[in-house]
This record gives structure tokens, C-alpha cells and sequence, in this order.
């Protein structure tokens, strides 16, 4: 099971993604998906291996600067196109990819069916996009919705979310590993760094509780309260 996340010049997208994915294989996985974003957000996902979904993005022309990708470990909601990830608010204004458990997926589920949100899958996942046009539906804007609905889980997870439209990558972490990536055509969020070695190895280890933001122009990363924190870039020894 693995993440990954990109935004930045890099011409093909869906190539980064895709050579992310196949980066985070060794972990294991049983389904594959990614979304990219432009004007709206294409979103693809498949039960089975990455040359699956391969297969299904041969014919698209998927465009944009940003975008998310997952390969899953099944924790809730057996292995099936509609439990891998991304998953959306049902608009497709949101994406999100998540590795780990939200222990209190049952609690958050009850409460937003109660609010007329509607679920597409068994998995624990989807109460994040659903958390996250919640808090947009009053008010709040991408990232401050972003870190409510991160603020709401229980459990452990790395999560990394792309919006409808937007270059901004949104991510955060608790006892799930996530490193963010810093390269010459962009960032990159990913569960290792096999996933984007092959473009960089400059990296900032993130803590738990810390959240990041990556556009084409730069990364911010915050700490559980929303202050900007001081991170240090390292390069990783690599030797493939
Ligand atoms: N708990 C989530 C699911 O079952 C994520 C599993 C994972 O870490 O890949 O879909």
C-alpha cells in the first residue's frame, strides 16, 4: 500500500504518477487508482495489479499539473474497482488517497448519511472526501476544510488530497509514513521513496501530526495547529 502525490511542470502527469505506483509495489497492494486534476478531475481505479490500470488509461489524454495515485492494502471493504482509490465527494470536486485505518469511520459515516451524504464504497476512506465538502459546504476554503476533516479521524493514516481545478497538493500524517520530495519540475508527496527517485532525492521527512501543501511554485509544511514549520532537506543515499 502506498501514496503518492504530484504537482509541478513535469509534462506527463500520468507518468509520474504511474512510475510512483509501480515505485510502491514491493509494498504490496490488491488495487490501483489515481486522479489528475484540471478543470475537473479525471479519476481512474482498478481492482488488480498497476498494469490494470494501465491498461484502463491507455486511450484517456489525462492532463494537468496535478494529481494523486494509490495502490491498496484492503483494510475495510473487500478489493473492488469502487473501494480503491481515490475516492470522491460523488461530485468528483475532491479526491483522496489514504493509507492506514480511521478507527472512527463508523461514527463519521452515520453522522454525514444522517446529512444526506451518500456513499459509494464499504471503505473507511470515504468519510474524508465526504468530511472535507462538509466543511467546504460551510464556509470553509480547500486547506482550512482539508484540516478539519484530518482533525476529525481517529486512527492512522497518510492522506493526500487534490480539489477539482486546483495545482495544490494537500497531505498529512499520523503513524503512517510520509516523506514529501523536492525537484527540479516539482513536489512530491509518497508513502517511500522508491516513488519518486527515479525525479529526485532531495526530501523533508514529515512528522506525525504535520500537514503539507505543495503547488508548482513551492511546499509549506504546517504543524497540527496550522503554524508554518522549519523543515530540514536531506538527500537520501540511494542505491537501486
Ligand atoms: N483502510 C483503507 C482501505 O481499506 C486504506 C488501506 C491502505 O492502506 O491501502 O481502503
Amino acid at each position: 500500500c502506498g501514496i503518492i502525490g504530484y504537482t509541478g511542470t513535469d509534462e506527463s502527469v500520468v507518468d509520474v504518477l504511474m512510475t510512483g505506483l509501480s515505485g510502491l509495489e514491493y509494498r504490496g497492494y490488491d488495487s490501483a487508482g489515481l486522479a489528475v486534476s484540471n478543470s475537473s478531475l479525471a479519476i481512474h481505479k482498478r481492482e488488480g495489479e498497476v498494469t490494470a490500470l494501465e491498461a484502463a488509461i491507455a486511450d484517456e489524454r489525462l492532463e494537468g499539473t496535478s494529481g494523486i495515485g494509490h495502490t491498496r492494502w484492503s483494510t475495510h471493504g473487500p478489493p473492488s474497482d469502487e473501494n480503491a482509490h481515490p475516492h470522491t465527494d460523488c461530485v468528483d470536486s475532491i479526491a483522496v488517497v489514504h493509507n492506514g485505518i480511521i478507527e472512527n469511520y463508523r461514527t463519521l459515516r452515520s453522522e454525514l448519511e444522517a446529512d444526506g451524504h451518500e456513499f459509494d464504497s464499504e471503505t473507511d476512506t470515504e468519510v474524508i472526501p465526504h468530511l472535507i465538502k462538509a466543511a467546504r459546504a460551510e464556509g470553509a476554503g480547500c486547506e482550512e476544510a482539508f484540516r478539519q476533516a484530518i482533525r476529525r479521524l481517529e486512527g492512522s493514516y497518510a492522506v493526500a488530497a487534490v480539489f477539482s481545478g486546483g495545482e495544490t497538493v494537500y497531505a498529512a500524517r499520523h503513524e503512517s509514513p510520509l516523506i514529501l520530495g523536492i525537484g527540479d519540475e516539482g513536489y512530491y508527496l509518497a508513502s517511500d521513496a522508491p516513488a519518486f527517485i527515479e525525479y529526485t532525492d532531495r526530501v523533508v521527512y514529515l512528522e506525525d501530526g504535520q500537514f503539507a501543501r505543495v503547488d508548482p511554485t513551492g511546499y509549506v509544511v504546517t504543524d497540527p495547529r496550522g503554524a508554518v514549520v522549519d523543515t530540514a532537506v536531506e538527500t537520501i543515499e540511494w542505491d537501486p
